[in-house]
C-alpha cells in the first residue's frame, strides 16, 4: 500500500515538474486539426468534443490540453531556458507509456481534450524524438485515442522520426527560439539556424504533399493535419519589434506556419550574465501578437508594422500598433466609410474585420452616418477621427497634436485589460 502511495506522489512530483516545466512553450495553441470522434463505440477521444476548456484556438475553438515535457533533463545549455544542462532544477522524466496513460486517464475525467508534448533533449536528438513519437504511437494505436496530439520535434533528429511523429500528430512544432541568427549563436549555442529551417521545410513539404496525396487517395496518411507552428522568444537578446515582425512573416511565407508564437523572454534562476535580468514588458508580446494579426488578417506587411514602430524599432507600449501606424500616415485619414475600399476601411483604428465586413454589406442599401457605425462596432470614440460619414467629417481632428494623448487607453485599464 505504502509502495503505492509512494509511487503515486512520485507521479504527481514528476507532473508538477514535467508540467511547469512546460509551461515556458507558448506553441501549443490548436486550429485547423481534421475533426475526428469516437462515435459508435469506436476509438477514445474527439477533437470535437465538448469538455473543460482552458485555451481558445484562433478558429474561436476551445481546446483544452495536458501540456507537459516527457522530460526537463537536457543536454543542451540554451543559455534562457530553466532546463538547461547547467540549470541547477529539479529533474524529472517520465517513460511514454506514463504520459500515455496519463493523457487516457485525464481525457477520461474530461479534464483535457489533448496532448501538447515537448521534451529536454536527453542522450541524443533521435534517441528524444523517438520517445515523443513513441508516446504517440501508444496513444494513437494502442489506445486508439482520437483527440487532439502536438509534438515538439526535434529539429536535428533523423527525418525518418520527424515524418513518423507527423503521421500521429495533429500538429507539430519546430521552435526557432530567437528572431536572429546571432541571437541563436549567441544564446542556445548547440542549436544551429540552418538545421532548424531545413526541417520546418522538410516538414512543409511533406504537410503539402499528404495533403495531396488525399485529395487523390481519400485513404492516404494524414501528416501533421493541423500543421506546423514555431516559438519565438522575446526579449532575449536585442532583436527589436521591427526585426522580430520581418522574421514572423518571413516564416509564414516560407514555411507555410499556421501559427508564429511569441514568448516573453523570463528571467531564471541562476541566469547567465548574457540575458537581460528583466523580463520584457508583457505588453510587448501583446503588442507582437496585434502586429501579426495586423499582418494575416488586415492587410499589413512587416514594413508597415516597422514604419509604425518608435525610433528604437519597438511598438509603442501604450498604443496599438494601428493606431500607432494611423497617427504616423495621419494624410490616408480621414477615409469615406461609405466609399472607402476593403482595405482602406480595415487600416481605420477601432474597425475590426467584423466590423468592415458589417459596413461593407449595410452600405449597399443605404448611406452610412455617423451613429450607424457605430452601432457596428465597440467605441465610437477611436474610429471618430479617421472617418467621413453621411453626416460627419472630422475637419481638423485628425491633424490635432494630442489626438494620441486623446486615444490612449488610460494607464490603469491598460494594465487591468
Ligand atoms: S534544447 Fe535548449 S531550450 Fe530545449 S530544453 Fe534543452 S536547453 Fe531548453
Amino acid at each position: 500500500m505504502s509502495q503505492i502511495i509512494h509511487k503515486q506522489q512520485t507521479l504527481r512530483e514528476r507532473l508538477e515538474i514535467l508540467a511547469d516545466a512546460a509551461k515556458y512553450d507558448a506553441s501549443c495553441a490548436s486550429s485547423g486539426t481534421a475533426k475526428k470522434n469516437s462515435l459508435g463505440g469506436k476509438g477514445v477521444g474527439s477533437t470535437e468534443g465538448m469538455g473543460i476548456c482552458h485555451a481558445y484556438a484562433p478558429d474561436g475553438r476551445c481546446i483544452s490540453l495536458l501540456k507537459i515535457l516527457l522530460t526537463n533533463h537536457c543536454i543542451f545549455d540554451c543559455h534562457y531556458c530553466v532546463n538547461r544542462k547547467s540549470s541547477n532544477t529539479r529533474r524529472a522524466k517520465f517513460t511514454p507509456q506514463e504520459v500515455a496513460d496519463l493523457t487516457i486517464n485525464f481525457y477520461k475525467r474530461n479534464y483535457i481534450e489533448g496532448l501538447f508534448l515537448s521534451s529536454g533533449i536527453i542522450k541524443s536528438s533521435n534517441h528524444t524524438m523517438e520517445q515523443l513519437m513513441e508516446t504517440a504511437r501508444i496513444l494513437r494505436e494502442e489506445y486508439d485515442f482520437r483527440g487532439y496530439i502536438h509534438l515538439k520535434t526535434i529539429p536535428e533528429a533523423d527525418p525518418q522520426l520527424i515524418e513518423q511523429a507527423g503521421l500521429y500528430a495533429d500538429r507539430v512544432s519546430i521552435n526557432v527560439e530567437l528572431p536572429t541568427r546571432a541571437g541563436l549563436t549567441k544564446l542556445a549555442p548547440d542549436k544551429d539556424e540552418a538545421e532548424i529551417e531545413g526541417a520546418l521545410a522538410k516538414t512543409k513539404t511533406r504537410i503539402l504533399q499528404a495533403k495531396d496525396e488525399r485529395k487523390r487517395f481519400r485513404h492516404a496518411p494524414r501528416f501533421a493535419p493541423a500543421g506546423q507552428s514555431t516559438q519565438m522568444i522575446v526579449g532575449a537578446d536585442d532583436a527589436n519589434d521591427a526585426a522580430i515582425v520581418n522574421r514572423a512573416a518571413g516564416l509564414y511565407g516560407n514555411f507555410g506556419l499556421r501559427r508564429v508564437y511569441y514568448s516573453a523572454f523570463s528571467p531564471i534562476p541562476d541566469a547567465s550574465a548574457v540575458l537581460p535580468l528583466k523580463r520584457p514588458p508583457l505588453m510587448r508580446e501583446h503588442r507582437l501578437y496585434q502586429s501579426d494579426w495586423l499582418i494575416r488578417f488586415y492587410g499589413f506587411g512587416p514594413n508597415d508594422v516597422a514604419d509604425a514602430t518608435e525610433k528604437d524599432g519597438n511598438l509603442p507600449l501604450d498604443i496599438d500598433p494601428k493606431l500607432a501606424w494611423a497617427l504616423k500616415f495621419r494624410g490616408q485619414f480621414p477615409v469615406d466609410v461609405n466609399r472607402a475600399s476593403k482595405e482602406q476601411l480595415l487600416r481605420v483604428p477601432g474597425l475590426g474585420t467584423t466590423a468592415v465586413g458589417r459596413i461593407l454589406k449595410a452600405r449597399r442599401y443605404r448611406r452610412l452616418r455617423l451613429e450607424d457605425v457605430g452601432r457596428l462596432i465597440q467605441s465610437i470614440a477611436k474610429v471618430r477621427p479617421f472617418l467621413v460619414a453621411a453626416d460627419w467629417r472630422p475637419t481638423q481632428l485628425t491633424d490635432r497634436a494630442d489626438l494620441r494623448a486623446m486615444l490612449a487607453p488610460k494607464q490603469e485599464q491598460l494594465e487591468l485589460f
